[in-house]
């Protein structure tokens, strides 16, 4: 597997440091507010990511952290009058509800900052012993970038050349230098009753901090891959690299990468520019998970991706060729296992497919491939198929699927059918238990009217889209 590695600013081949394993650590969202489609960009982006590792037969260790506490959340919890935890608890459902609806692999840890804190004090703590941290006059702990040679290597910026410039005047700000970063805030009168102990009084950890704790406690000092979107890199990731080397003396991570904003009309879609759609708005307006994912992973990762409803409508139409190519295979393939070899066609599709995702994750080639999979399965069912033929392309659909998670198999079919038609559903089986094919025959014009396609068999009847 080669993965773009955004500290070296090239490909690279991805292989674990140990164990077969690789240690993943990715930057989740502040739960302040619902997560919008574009952080979920980012989660699609490192879920495929975990899914090509898989699929290529390497284990993951994924760790993604929730920001639990911040300017934000504690905003939003004294302005609603409720205690932080309460508040942030509504988002973090949410969150994984999202997650859920996007089938998006859930992470093996989900560590929340406010569970550790004395992690963060004790990686302060060892900053100050090492002399590259200092207190300031309102108490803050901030980190002494000029100090930290390195500083400047993931973003690709010389911070030497232009240290003299960046200093300034100790009595207009707290810090000795305005490159230097928070890893400890004092308390303040509007944090209320957010706050903890610490050798440097009451406050609360800088955002940086708790991703170099968070990491370093569930991967180790130096682990393999550490993700997120654009934003990230300069200067989070950036300060993150800073404390975690500065305290350790080793390298870090071993690869970054970092995946292109969504954008709405050209500009980031983003909570501060309000132009932004989060899950449940495209779900109310009637669009549903698998679509909204479908058109999330559907470009580069490292490509910019407009944001636009036509692409919902193209994903609707794309995912129904799947399907309906899916469901001929599996009425096929009855009940045969994917034993046999699958045709030769089937086979070069699948090494297309996984030549695609292991070249930098590239998604629309591996869809490309799947389209031809299709296409061509399409004309090899015209011809006199067997069961075990269509068992094996079965195989190679739900091989795709394994780093795609957007097909539906079997039963999943049912999953997506809206209530009101499942209502009709109902009823049509009702009226044929007793008989009624009238009944029976006049439901099934009804569910045609609504764009859905009833068929019978022995088992039942299934329903798929138009
Ligand atoms: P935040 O909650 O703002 O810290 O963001 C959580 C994750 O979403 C981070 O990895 C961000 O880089 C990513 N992100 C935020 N906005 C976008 C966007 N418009 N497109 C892609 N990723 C984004
Ligand atoms: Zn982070």
């Amino acid at each position: 597997m080669r993965v773009f590695n955004s500290l070296s600013r090239r490909v690279e081949e991805l292989k674990p440091l140990a164990e077969n394993t690789v240690r993943l650590y990715t930057c989740g969202p502040t739960v302040y507010n619902f997560a919008h489609i574009g952080n979920f960009r980012a989660y699609a982006f490192e879920d495929i990511l975990r899914r090509v590792i898989q699929f290529d037969g390497m284990k993951v260790r994924q760790v993604m952290n929730l920001t639990d506490v911040d300017d934000k959340t504690i905003k939003g919890a004294n302005a609603a009058g409720v205690p932080l935890t309460d508040y942030t608890r509504t988002y973090k459902d949410a969150f994984f509800a999202d997650l859920r609806k996007l089938n998006i692999q859930p992470a093996e840890v989900y560590p929340a900052a406010t569970d550790h804190i004395p992690e963060m004090i004790a990686l302060v703590s060892k900053l100050m012993e090492k002399g590259i941290a200092y207190q300031s006059e309102d108490g803050s702990v901030y980190f002494k970038v000029r100090e930290f040679p390195g500083y400047g290597k993931l973003a690709h910026i010389d911070f030497d050349s232009q240290r003299t410039g960046l200093r300034c005047a100790a009595d207009e700000y707290d810090k000795e230098n305005v490159g230097d970063f928070a890893l400890w805030k004092a308390w303040e009168p509007s944090d209320g009753p957010v706050g903890w102990d610490s050798p440097w009084g009451r406050g609360r950890p800088g955002w940086h901090i708790e991703c170099s704790a968070m990491s370093m406690k569930y991967l180790g000092e130096t682990f393999d891959l550490h993700t997120g979107g654009i934003d990230n890199l300069f200067p989070h990731h950036e300060n993150e690299i800073a404390q975690a080397e500065a305290a350790t003396g080793k390298e870090f991570v071993r690869t970054w990468m970092h995946c292109a904003h969504l954008r709405v009309n050209g500009e980031k879609m983003s909570k501060s520019l309000g132009n932004f759609y989060t899950l449940r708005d495209l779900i109310e307006k009637g669009y549903s998970g698998r679509e909204i994912r479908y058109v999330l992973i559907n470009a580069h990762y490292r490509s910019g991706l407009n944001f636009a409803f036509d692409a919902l409508e193209d994903a609707r139409k794309s995912l129904a060729r799947i399907d309906e190519c899916v469901s001929k295979l599996e009425s096929l393939a009855g009940s045969v296992a994917p034993a046999a070899e699958p045709p030769e066609f089937a086979k070069r599709r699948l090494a297309e497919f996984t030549e695609a995702v292991n070249d930098d994750l590239n998604l629309p080639k591996g869809f490309a491939a799947l389209f031809e999979l299709v296409r061509e399965t399409n004309a090899f069912l015209h011809g006199a198929a067997t069961s075990v033929e269509g068992a094996a392309i079965l195989g190679v659909f739900r091989r795709l699927d394994e780093v795609l998670g957007v097909i539906f198999f079997g039963r999943a079919v049912a999953a997506e059918i809206p209530a009101d038609i499942q209502a009709l559903l109902d009823r049509r089986a009702a009226a044929r238990k007793e008989r009624n094919w009238a009944e029976s025959d006049r439901l099934r014009d009804e569910i045609a009217a609504k764009g859905w396609q009833v068929k019978d068999s022995k088992e039942g009847q299934t329903c798929t889209r138009k």
